[in-house]
């Protein structure tokens, strides 16, 4: 397959593609050639399935929330439940997935960038389960404000590497591990969290993310008899919203509904442009610098967005919609009290989006909430912001 070839695979609309130097290029054509190759084989595919079963704890439930139903006044409310995954959160389905992958490619080292923490403690996870050396490539800024983060990959035995250039956040992360990857690539596979960067990871990482839409529609139908009127789930990068919408785009009657912090608007105040090697839509200045954000959700500090979404916005497939600080935090607690469920701040943003929507639909029509995480991690937090 030459490189026009993959990079003309790798669009969504305008967005997408591959933006990188060759000696890049080259490597990720290799990663893209085993996951066309292993993302159809049956023994991959069981490895997948067995281990989403068994270290994972899939499938989840998609859980009927009678009060907040009630509470709403609209549709009747399921939730998916990523929140009940090992690790707490959705990222891990990608995690497992990529380290199958990592190892039918015969690499003996796992490098990953983070930004709050969230997706290096999944690496770190899956790393220990599977035997690999692990790396997680950290910003020396986001290394201070997270530092229970750090903590916790290390006791997972993977090594954290502070990155001191730029700004010493997640930009500046996943610039060093490219790096890495590009002069270790024959041992070294990078893991990347979300469904942005270069192709094929947005394609990857839906993929392996799809796995909750795929058992959200077989668990609807069964409980509902018909498909939701609508899901709804946080963006930041877009991969829990890309796997809960997947099973879904080709199913016109259902709304797919992203949600956004108003501070990191990127669906609604975006505009088209290049960062991290793919075209997404970008939060920039006049100059087109990434702007600064500044969510109250650590996971949802990101200036772009997953290609696909930019595309699904486009063309009107899908809604987008921001909500305020302060309808986060009610959202975090009405869930809590309602539903014995404390939800992660990043979650709490689609509870919040689901109440101010629910007059747009009847009580005989179901909408789907997908709870990307648990809130444990942000009680402190909102404990501080309470008070
Ligand atoms: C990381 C994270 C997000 C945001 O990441 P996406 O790639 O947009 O899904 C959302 N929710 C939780 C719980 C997270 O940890």
């Amino acid at each position: 397959m030459n490189r026009s070839e993959t990079r003309e695979k790798g669009y969504f609309g305008e967005f997408g593609g591959s933006f990188v130097p060759q000696s890049l290029q080259e490597v990720l054509d290799l990663l893209e050639e085993s996951f066309l190759k292993y993302k159809d084989d049956d023994d991959f595919n069981l490895a997948y399935k067995a281990c989403l079963k068994d270290f994972v704890g899939r499938e989840n439930p998609l859980s009927y929330a009678k009060h907040l139903s009630e509470d709403f006044g609209g549709p009747k409310i399921y939730l998916k439940r990523e929140d009940l995954n090992h690790t707490g959160a959705h990222k891990i389905n990608n995690v497992i997935g990529q380290i199958l992958l990592a190892e039918r490619m015969g690499a003996h080292r796992i490098i990953a960038e983070t930004g709050a923490g969230q997706h290096g403690v999944a690496t770190a996870t899956a790393c220990a389960m599977f035997g690999m050396d692990c790396s997680i490539y950290m910003g020396e800024v986001d290394m201070k404000r997270q530092s229970l983060n750090v903590f916790r990959m290390e006791l997972l035995g993977a090594k954290v590497i502070p990155v001191t250039s730029g700004q010493g956040r997640l930009k500046d992360a996943v610039d060093a591990a490219l790096g890495d990857l590009v002069e270790n690539y024959e041992s070294t596979f990078y893991l990347l969290g979300s469904a942005v960067g270069p192709h094929p990871f947005p394609s990857m990482v839906k993929h392996f993310q799809a796995v909750s839409s795929e058992e959200s529609k077989r668990q609807i139908l069964d409980k509902e008899g018909q498909l939701p009127a609508a899901v709804f789930a946080v963006t930041g990068g877009g991969s829990n919203a890309i796997g809960a919408f997947a099973h879904y785009i080709d199913e016109p009657s259902v709304r797919l509904i992203g949600v956004e912090p108003e501070e990191a608007a990127t669906m609604t105040e975006g505009t088209p442009a290049v960062i991290h090697g793919f075209k997404c839509l970008l939060l920039q200045d006049s100059e087109g610098n990434p702007l600064p954000t500044h969510s109250i959700a650590a996971g949802l500090d990101y200036p772009g967005i997953g290609p696909e979404h930019s595309q699904l916005k486009t063309s009107g497939r899908a809604e987008y919609y921001t909500v305020s600080k302060k309808e986060v935090l009610e959202a975090f607690q009405l869930l809590s009290r309602k539903e014995g469920i404390i939800p992660a701040l990043e979650s709490a943003h689609a509870v919040a989006l689901a109440k101010n929507l629910a007059h747009e639909f009847t009580s005989d029509q179901a909408v789907i909430i997908n709870i990307s995480g648990r809130g444990d991690k942000d009680v402190e937090q909102v404990f501080d912001m309470l008070r």
